[in-house]
């Protein structure tokens, strides 16, 4: 009989201590589904998933997909990077909805280069935030996702020099060699991108020599160069008085030139090793930047649609609009066969890597 009452109030005891501790979100998730283990240190992991000067907060690789899922809601050194671009999209589709309301918009073929423009920022927010999310599960997680992110940086280059030329640009812009070459060169820029920073994946390995940003950055760069240039002339030879979407232009020229800065050099983490570890990164910085880039860009964009609007037909051509936007999907389906390529030629050297092991 004491025997029972004691075993009743250890049975209390250790109920009432659970209620004293505090609840952590993985006692909110049912037992069947695995919870995300503890984050571990930049060396326990392999060096491939390792950033410089981050030293700590690494989730370990092989757990289940779905600790990966959940590690939404787990403190590590990827979780902002995550962030940033899913919180993006709801602001993004409500300066979209905002827009409509104010500036009008009808779906058609002067809306064509707009909505791609949209669905293009999507996607590429889409395919980052997997890879951030997903990537850390195994070597082939990484390599593979982190090919699908570059598919759709691609693929977002292409959505604003859409946009650029269609609504942005001016005739004596569009007469020039630039110009003329604009729409082709912008579709093989965007895939040049796509290429360069899947052999740049490829092809180096941890600690990154140089020469990999350089391979990722020239035809990143000459991608923006192209893309930009109907945007600069008419800055250069319009009166800003005139167009309230000048000031956007120039807000998401400064903003792509910082998300450049951080995206090339490690500032501030390498200042500071092992501070940013979990905020503060300049990759962190750099999805800010983009994302502030992709907003100002919208705002621009609505307004020059909503001046181009009545006439974009009539100057373009319902034909060249369309053939414009077909290009979009044939565009992301040569990525992806690019990152297929990729995956496939990584997926050798993993395997001979693992038979060296
Ligand atoms: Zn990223």
């Amino acid at each position: 009989m004491s025997g029972g009452i004691l075993q009743r109030l250890s049975t209390l005891t250790l109920s009432v201590k659970h209620l004293r501790r505090p609840l952590h979100f993985s006692d909110l998730i049912p037992v069947s589904i695995p919870s995300p283990r503890p984050t571990i240190a930049a060396s326990q992991v392999p060096n491939l998933f390792r950033e410089p000067y981050i030293l700590s907060g690494y989730r370990p690789v092989q757990q289940d997909w779905r600790c990966y899922l959940l590690s939404l809601f787990q403190r590590h050194n990827e979780c902002l990077n995550v962030w940033t671009h899913l919180l993006a999209v709801p602001v993004l589709l409500l300066r979209w909805w905002a827009n409509v309301g104010s500036l009008g918009y009808t779906l058609g073929a002067a809306s064509l280069p707009l909505s791609i423009f949209l669905l293009s920022s999507l996607t590429y927010m889409f395919f980052s935030v997997t890879a951030h999310l997903l990537q850390s599960h195994s070597e082939h997680a990484h390599y593979f996702l982190f090919f699908l992110d570059y598919v759709g940086v691609a693929v977002y280059q292409y959505g604003c020099s859409l946009g650029h030329y269609f609504y942005s640009s001016e005739a004596a812009w569009r007469d020039s060699v630039v110009g003329m070459l604009f729409l082709p060169g912008a579709a093989f820029f965007g895939w040049l991108s796509c290429v360069g920073c899947c052999f740049a994946k490829y092809r180096y390995r941890r600690p990154y020599p140089w020469q990999r940003k350089i391979v990722q950055l020239i035809p990143t760069s000459l991608a923006y160069l192209l893309d930009i240039s109907p945007v600069a002339h008419r800055m250069f030879t319009v009166s800003w008085m005139q167009e309230p979407s000048l000031p956007f232009h120039a807000l998401q020229i400064i903003s792509f030139l910082l998300s450049a800065l951080f995206f090339s050099c490690p500032i501030p983490e390498c200042f500071f090793p092992g501070r940013c570890d979990f905020v503060g990164q300049g990759h962190q910085i750099f999805h800010v930047f983009l994302v502030l880039c992709t907003i100002f860009q919208l705002e621009a964009l609505f307004q020059d649609y909503a001046r181009q609007r009545n006439t974009v037909v009539e100057v373009f051509g319902e034909r060249q609009l369309w053939w414009a936007c077909v290009c979009f999907p044939a565009l992301f389906m040569c990525c992806i066969l690019t990152a297929v390529v990729a995956m496939r030629h990584t997926q050798r050297q993993l395997r001979k890597k693992q038979k060296k092991e």
